[in-house]
């Protein structure tokens, strides 16, 4: 490592986005973007220079920002990641929104998040609407440790649950219940690209046309909803007229599709028939 080069000498030098090469730099200093604007100027010392460049490498090598440093926002708020879990994306706020819509802020409606991930829908929910008794599943152990440590750092009461969609929800029943499945089609060429690459490809793989985990999930959802209740998930960019198919096939009443702030369709729901057969 060369002596007398400056922070922002080290920041150019990566060959990383400006943004990126800021971020990792931080967290090697434990300093914020204040901080390091103030100081640019100054020296990086040694360790500083060792312990970026090992950041700075695994980033170039195409590893996700959010996975190296373990961290993502959503929803205004920080959420732990590890690459257990997929990155939570901003689009995914819409789902978020349009379930609040339909959260009052003083009852103690029952919300169900299947299929959790890190927790981020979950425990956005909880923290708005602390009245609601959010529950919330993931078939993966491993994710339900990340979206349980996300749950007691926002410190919201959340009741996970390890289980296949509904396999340990037997008799219950929500009032609302919100997802977002895995959805890409197997062979999907985005799959090896970017940050896919490095999530898991059981939170992002739907079977051959994408479609196995919604078709699933508005099957069962059914007899898991209090008659007249939402099921709202997110989908692919071309998958809301499938959906809303499968919705009208399982006897769900006002499908609607919602755009999401790049304009792509990206989140379907209906509510439950007012008789749902058990
Ligand atoms: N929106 C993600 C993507 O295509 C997929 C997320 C999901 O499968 N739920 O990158």
């Amino acid at each position: 490592m060369s002596a007398g080069v400056t922070l922002a000498e080290l920041l150019a030098q990566s060959g990383l986005p400006l943004l990126e090469a800021r971020m990792l730099l931080e967290r090697v200093l434990g300093k914020n973007r204040a901080w390091l604007a103030a100081h640019a100027d100054e020296a990086a010392d040694a360790e500083a220079q060792n312990a970026f460049a090992a950041l700075a490498q695994r980033r170039g090598d195409g590893e996700p920002i959010a996975y190296i440093l373990g961290v993502r926002e959503f929803y205004g708020l920080e959420f732990g990641i590890t690459p257990a879990v997929l990155i939570p994306r901003p689009e995914t706020e819409l789902l978020v929104e349009l379930a609040l819509e339909r959260i009052p802020a003083n009852a103690p409606l029952r919300v169900l998040d299947l299929g959790t991930g890190s927790g981020v829908i979950a425990v956005a929910l909880a923290k708005e609407r602390p009245q609601a008794r959010v529950t919330a599943v993931d078939v993966d152990y491993a994710a339900l440790s990340v979206a349980r440590a996300n749950a007691k750092r926002h410190k919201v009461g959340v009741r996970f649950f390890c289980g296949d969609w509904f396999g340990a929800l037997a008799g219950e029943r929500f009032e609302l219940i919100v997802s977002n499945p895995p959805y890409v089609a197997a062979g999907d060429a985005h799959l090896g690209q970017c940050d896919l690459a490095f999530e898991p490809q059981r939170a992002l793989v739907g079977g051959a046309d994408g479609l196995d985990c919604i078709r699933a999930i508005v099957a069962k959802a059914g007899a898991h909803l209090d008659p007249g209740a939402w099921l709202l998930f997110e989908h692919g960019y071309d998958q809301s007229g499938a959906c809303a198919a499968l919705l009208a096939a399982h006897g769900y009443r006002q499908m609607q599709s919602w755009p999401d702030l790049a304009g792509i369709v990206r989140v379907s729901g209906a509510r439950a028939a007012q008789n749902v057969l058990k």
